[in-house]
C-alpha cells in the first residue's frame, strides 16, 4: 500500500472492505461485511425511480496520540433518521449505525491517514429503498450500508479563500421541500448550477431563499456563515440542512466569547461583514474571499491580504484540533477508540 496521504483528493477510494445491513419481512437483518464494490439491486426499487434514499458524511481521524477519532456520529445517525423520516424510509436503530460504523473503520484501519497529514477516514452511510413499487409509495424493503475512503479537503485550495457565485436562476431546494434533510434529490437539483459555476470559474455557488432571492441560503454543499465584529452570522431558513459542523462551530464561537446570531440575512450584508465562509464535514470551514453577483455584476469582497480572516482561522483550528486530539474536547464530541 503506497498512498500519497498529503495529496489525496476528496474523491471515492477504493478500500477492502464495506458493510450493508436489509430491512425485510418488517425488520433489519445482520450486518453483513462485504468486499464488493457492487451490489444487485431490483430494477424497480424506489431509491432508483423515486428518490427514496438518504445519505450521511462524517470523519474519523488518526489524533496526535496515535487513537482513532470518530467525530460526532451521534449526531448523524440522528440526522439520518430525520431524513429517512422525511421520505418514508425505515429508521435505523443507533445501535446498528454504531456497530456498522466501527465494524467498517476497524476492518478499513490501514485507510486512516497518519496524523499530521491533514487527511481522514471519510464514511459515507447511506440507506435506500431497495423494494420495488412501480405505483409511487413508499418500499416495504431497504438497505443500510457504509463505505468508507481516505479524503483530503475537499477544495483543492485546502484552508485558502475561494472565489464564489451567486445565482439566482437555480434554486436547490423549495421552502417547505427537503432541503432540511440530505437526500440525494437535492444535489440533483443542484448539479446544473454547480457545474456553471465551476466552469464559469467558481469554487461554489451560493444559493438564495427561493421564494424572494433576497436572503442567503446554502453555499453549494455546505452552510453558510459570517463574521462581524465579535459575531457569529448564519442564516436562518427552512430550506438548509442543518451541518454538524455548523452547529460545532456555533458551540465554539460561544465558547470564544463570540455573540452568535442565526437569522434571515439579506444578500446586501454581505457588503458589511468581516470575513464570511461555508462549512461542512468535508471542507470543515472553507474561507470566502470574493462573491460574484451573476445577475448584478456586483462584487464582495473579504481577506483583502489574501489570507483566511483571522477568527475563522481561530474557530477552524480548535475545530480541527479538537478532531485530531490536539485541543482539549470539552464539549466530548469524539468517540476515541
Ligand atoms: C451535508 C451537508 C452540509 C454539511 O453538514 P455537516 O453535518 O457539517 O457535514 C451542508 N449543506 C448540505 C446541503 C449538506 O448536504
Amino acid at each position: 500500500m503506497n498512498i500519497d496521504w498529503k495529496n489525496l483528493p476528496f474523491g471515492y477510494f477504493k478500500t477492502d472492505y464495506n458493510v450493508r445491513c436489509y430491512y425485510k419481512n418488517g425488520k433489519w437483518g445482520k450486518i453483513e461485511v462485504s468486499s464488493s464494490e457492487y451490489f444487485s439491486i431490483h430494477i424497480a426499487a424506489t431509491a432508483l425511480h423515486y428518490g427514496q434514499e438518504a445519505f450521511e458524511g462524517l470523519k474519523a481521524f488518526r489524533g496526535i496520540d496515535g487513537k482513532i477519532r470518530i467525530f460526532r456520529w451521534d449526531e448523524n445517525a440522528k440526522r439520518m433518521n430525520r431524513s429517512a423520516d422525511g421520505v418514508l424510509m425505515q429508521p435505523i436503530p443507533s445501535e446498528l449505525f454504531k456497530e456498522a460504523m466501527l465494524t467498517v473503520i476497524k476492518l478499513n484501519e490501514k485507510y486512516i491517514p497518519p496524523f499530521g497529514t491533514g487527511a481522514s477516514l471519510y464514511l459515507r452511510p447511506l440507506l435506500i429503498g431497495s423494494g420495488p413499487e412501480v405505483g409511487v409509495k413508499p418500499a416495504k424493503e431497504y438497505m443500510f450500508m457504509i463505505f468508507v475512503g481516505p479524503v483530503g479537503p475537499y477544495f483543492k485550495e485546502g484552508f485558502n479563500p475561494v472565489t464564489i457565485q451567486i445565482v439566482r436562476d437555480f434554486d436547490r431546494a423549495a421552502p417547505l421541500g427537503t432541503g432540511t434533510i440530505k437526500v440525494g434529490g437535492n444535489y440533483a437539483a443542484s448539479l446544473k448550477a454547480s457545474e456553471r459555476a465551476h466552469d464559469e470559474g467558481f469554487a461554489s455557488v451560493l444559493f438564495l431563499d427561493a421564494k424572494e432571492k433576497i436572503f442567503i441560503d446554502e453555499c453549494g454543499p455546505a452552510n453558510f456563515f459570517a463574521i462581524k465584529g465579535n459575531k457569529y452570522i448564519t442564516p436562518k431558513s427552512n430550506s438548509i440542512l442543518p451541518s454538524i459542523t455548523n452547529m460545532s462551530l456555533i458551540d465554539l464561537a460561544k465558547d470564544m466569547g463570540m455573540e452568535v446570531e442565526r437569522r434571515q440575512i439579506a444578500v446586501d450584508e454581505l457588503a458589511e461583514f468581516d470575513e464570511v465562509g461555508a462549512c461542512g464535514t468535508a471542507a470543515v470551514i472553507t474561507p470566502i474571499k470574493k462573491i460574484l453577483d451573476r445577475d448584478s455584476t456586483k462584487v464582495f469582497e473579504f481577506c483583502k491580504d489574501g489570507k483566511a480572516g483571522p477568527l475563522s482561522t481561530k474557530l477552524y483550528k480548535r475545530l480541527q484540533g479538537i478532531q485530531y486530539g490536539e485541543v482539549e474536547d470539552k464539549f466530548g464530541w469524539n468517540l476515541i477508540l
